[in-house]
């Protein structure tokens, strides 16, 4: 037996809000292994078993009565290079950006716009994380998950997937699909998207017309810290909210109220409004209350200035909901994984 499993283990590092609440049990897979001894200690000890990466989108609300595993496998591999199209695989507990550093290194583009992103890349999919108008589904070819219901591998190509806006198969699935690798289809030519945001100013800014993949890694790296709280230093979990998808014409009746509107037509006829707005006009940006906040530059990142609880945090997050619903009948839903 390789897994070494501790009790009443701190998840203060381990969640990127800095909660300190308690694993019952807590353990690192290195490997298949691993996975396969944890799921079997767990139900030996009819525990339930919960999967985390780095814990950047966790908001934890009590002490876990759980067998935690903290995803750690490493491996990063091409798979194929037909001199334009490279696909690349990657374990669960690689770390996401330190591996889209290594992909551009490599001369390969795909992954720049999702640079800075925390987490692994085994979570990358739960939430099709993106950022900068590109999401994972833009470049994904395939994984591999374990079905913890049967013990059994399956592969899930991108129809599988079931990828939307934040959303995926695996985040409807809760608890069932454990990811241990993914694949991802990057290439030689950089296909590069500037539209969106400050980017495209930021590289014209610094002198760049003709930007190369990492030329938009290190603008947007640069956008992302100035703006984003670290982690490292105070606790958030990113954007606690998601952008709300409204229908046309409630859109259009806001648009008419408030002129200043954030708001982006999509595809489909919806409008997605930009959260972070409304919450800053709703007065609540800079609010703190205790150690639990709303940050003073992004009025979407909830923050931890020290000894918050996960309960201080979500009480404060529904206080904005139900604020955010009575001025502007929009609903909020929260992005981060509640436990
Ligand atoms: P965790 O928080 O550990 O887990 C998240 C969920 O995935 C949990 O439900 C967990 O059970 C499950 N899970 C984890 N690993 C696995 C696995 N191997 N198999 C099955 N289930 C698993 N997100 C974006 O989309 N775009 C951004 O631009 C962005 N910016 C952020 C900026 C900051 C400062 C922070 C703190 C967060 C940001 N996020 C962003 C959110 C977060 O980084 C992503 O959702 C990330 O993918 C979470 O990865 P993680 O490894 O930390 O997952
Ligand atoms: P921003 O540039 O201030 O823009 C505000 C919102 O408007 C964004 O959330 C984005 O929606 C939307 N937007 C901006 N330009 C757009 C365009 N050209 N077309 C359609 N929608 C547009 O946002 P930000 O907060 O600094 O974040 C920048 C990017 O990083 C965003 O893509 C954001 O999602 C991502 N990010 C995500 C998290 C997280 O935890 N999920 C945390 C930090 C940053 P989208 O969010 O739908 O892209």
């Amino acid at each position: 037996m390789s897994l070494q499993v501790q009790s009443a283990v701190s998840l203060k590092p381990f969640n990127t809000f800095g909660v300190d609440v308690q694993a019952r049990l807590f353990a690192e897979a290195h490997s298949d292994d691993d996975v396969r001894e944890a799921l079997a200690y767990s139900a030996a000890h009819q525990l339930p078993l919960l999967v985390i990466g780095g814990g950047s989108n966790l908001l934890l609300t009590a002490d876990i009565q759980a067998l935690v595993l903290r995803m750690a496998s490493r491996g990063v591999r091409v798979l194929s290079d037909n001199g334009q199209r490279v696909i690349v695989e990657a374990e669960a507990g690689e770390t996401w950006h330190p591996f889209v550093l290594w992909s551009l290194e490599q001369g390969l583009s795909g992954l720049e716009n999702l640079s800075l992103i925390p987490g692994t890349v085994g979570a990358a999919p739960m939430q099709n994380i993106g950022a900068y108008g590109v999401e994972i589904k833009d470049v994904f070819h395939s994984l591999t998950a374990l079905d913890r219901q049967t013990g059994e591998l399956r592969e899930f190509n991108l129809d599988d997937c079931a990828f939307a806006y934040r959303d995926s198969v695996f985040k409807h699935q809760a608890g069932r699909w454990l990811i241990l690798r993914v694949r991802f289809v990057l290439t030689r030519a950089a296909h590069l998207h500037l539209e969106y945001g400050p980017v495209r100013q930021r590289l014209t800014e610094q002198g760049i017309e003709q930007p190369t993949a990492k030329d938009v890694s290190a603008a947007i790296c640069a956008i992302r810290s100035e703006k984003l709280p670290d982690p490292a230093v105070l606790g958030n979990a990113g954007s606690f909210f998601k952008n709300p998808l409204v229908s046309a014409e409630l859109g259009a009746e806001l648009k008419r109220e408030h002129p200043g509107l954030v708001a982006y037509p999509q595809a489909d006829g919806q409008v997605k409004l930009a959260a972070g707005w409304l919450i800053e006009q709703a007065g609540w940006k800079g609010f703190r209350e205790a150690d639990a906040g709303v940050h003073r530059l992004q009025a979407l990142v909830l923050v931890n200035y020290g000894t918050a609880s996960g309960l201080q945090l979500l009480g404060l997050a529904q206080r904005i909901q139900q604020d955010i619903a009575q001025r502007y009948g929009v609903h909020l839903e929260m992005e981060p994984n509640l436990y």
